[in-house]
């Protein structure tokens, strides 16, 4: 599968990683719209947020576990943004599910 995320995980394609466990990686974006960009990833590719079932689920879970230790360590103490975007109307780009953790600087209100 031509899939960039899956080949990021697997270590063909560089990338800075800051976290990782058996389920999940996470890594920079790199065009990052805030100070802290990260990507999180799960390690088994899942199309998008619309493929998500109670047989993959887990995923979703350990992704949200990681979450809080990746924040911290990326030192946002003052809050952060979690986003999803989600085939041709959420403008997603690469079809391997992501959650975008921005911060490090007050955020738009302008979406949500
Ligand atoms: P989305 O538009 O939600 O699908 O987001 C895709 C994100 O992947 C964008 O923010 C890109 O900047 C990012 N991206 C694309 N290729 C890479 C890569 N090789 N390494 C890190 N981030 C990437
Ligand atoms: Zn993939």
């Amino acid at each position: 599968m031509d899939c960039i995320f899956c080949k990021i995980i697997k270590g063909e394609i560089p990338s800075a990683r800051v976290f990782e466990n058996d389920k999940v990686y996470a890594f920079r974006d790199i065009n990052p719209q805030a100070p802290v960009h990260v990507l999180i990833v799960p390690k088994t590719h899942v199309p998008s947020a619309d493929a998500i079932a109670a047989r993959n689920s887990d995923l979703v879970a350990a992704i949200f576990e990681a979450i809080p230790e990746i924040a911290k360590s990326e030192g946002l103490t003052n809050g952060y943004r979690i986003i999803t975007n989600c085939g041709e109307d959420g403008c997603q780009t690469v079809k391997h599910l992501h959650f975008h953790l921005l911060g490090g600087k007050r955020l738009s209100e302008e979406m949500v």
